[in-house]
């Protein structure tokens, strides 16, 4: 898995240095991208990634930090000629919003744009991919606000110890052991299963990403044995009270939904302004959740 945090910052006035929500996780033949705030494009120029390769957006709600960033970025799309279709999931309105803005700019796309739009409460599959499909769950915020959970299909790791037991002293047999399943001694013509010579049982590796929100259940249904939690800690607990006027998360509820998950590990983002340094915030997370860290914009992050 593969991932990269391109903003760490809450809302709230711009500050040199500091980018608005959006982050890439990448997949087969591209990346998905969750939520767009102001100025991502710039944040993927950055990261060296095209924008053309983006296969899908997810948007998690319409406040300006996580959406303002969408409409230059299709139309970047546009004046680099994309062909590829593209899928946009968000909240109900997001079609009348890009639709609407394409026609008042004069913008026409030359690729598809496929909407999914989550009406409110929505929860389970969004859109179904080859090799993995989108989950969404509603969270609570002020405006509809929605988690997403991608699942990757099951990694199977061959044991070579294994497989020499069986005579067979080359890897260029384990494609076709994970393809089809077995393969035939090429000697013996004896069926060599694959579960017969993994290093583990298999795993499914999972990617969750909830964007602003209180803490609540849906999302620790969302993200229930995830391998990876990027969760919002707008606040500090001792600002609980505004974490919770303002329909937010603080570092130690972050690393509760976490621990309640029983996720992998959990990367803190969406860090309020209050906060120049960020250190207590992780503190506080990691004395309830030890696997806590915290986003660093275009750190990219291989597990
Ligand atoms: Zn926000
Ligand atoms: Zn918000």
């Amino acid at each position: 898995m593969k991932f990269s945090v391109l903003g760490t910052k809450a809302g709230g006035p711009p500050i040199l240095g500091h980018n608005f929500s959006a982050t890439v996780l990448w997949i087969n033949h591209g990346y998905i991208l969750f939520d767009c705030g102001e100025g991502t494009q710039y944040r993927l120029l950055e990261l060296g990634i095209s924008f053309n390769s983006c296969r899908v957006i997810c948007i998690s709600h319409f406040h300006g930090d996580h959406l303002w960033g969408l409409m230059p970025l299709l139309s970047a799309c546009c004046s680099m000629q994309r062909k590829s279709p593209l899928t946009i999931i968000a909240p109900q309105g997001i079609r009348l919003f890009v639709e609407q803005s394409a026609s008042l700019s004069g913008m026409t796309f030359p690729f598809p744009i496929e909407f999914v739009e989550l009406r409110p409460g929505f929860e389970g599959t969004a859109a179904v991919f080859t090799g993995y499909e989108v989950m969404a769950n509603m969270l609570d915020h002020r405006l509809d606000s929605f988690g997403f959970r991608i699942d990757f299909p099951l990694h199977y790791n061959v044991d070579m110890k294994k497989l020499e037991q069986y005579g067979i002293e080359q890897g260029a047999v384990i494609g076709e052991l994970k393809n089809v399943g077995h393969i035939r001694h090429p000697m013996t013509d004896d069926v060599i299963y694959l579960d017969e010579v993994l290093a583990h049982p298999p795993s499914r590796e999972s990617f969750v990403y909830c964007g602003d929100t209180r803490p609540c259940s849906a999302e620790i249904d969302l993200a229930h044995n995830a391998t990876v939690l990027v969760h919002e800690a707008t606040f500090l607990h001792q600002d609980e009270k505004a974490a919770y006027e303002k329909y937010h998360t603080t570092a130690r509820q972050a690393a509760e939904m976490a621990l309640q998950a029983e996720v992998s590990q959990l990367w803190i983002t969406h860090i309020s302004n209050r906060y120049p340094e960020t250190t207590a915030l992780l503190d506080e997370a990691r004395s309830i959740f030890p696997q806590t860290f915290i986003a660093q914009a275009l750190r990219i992050v291989e597990l």
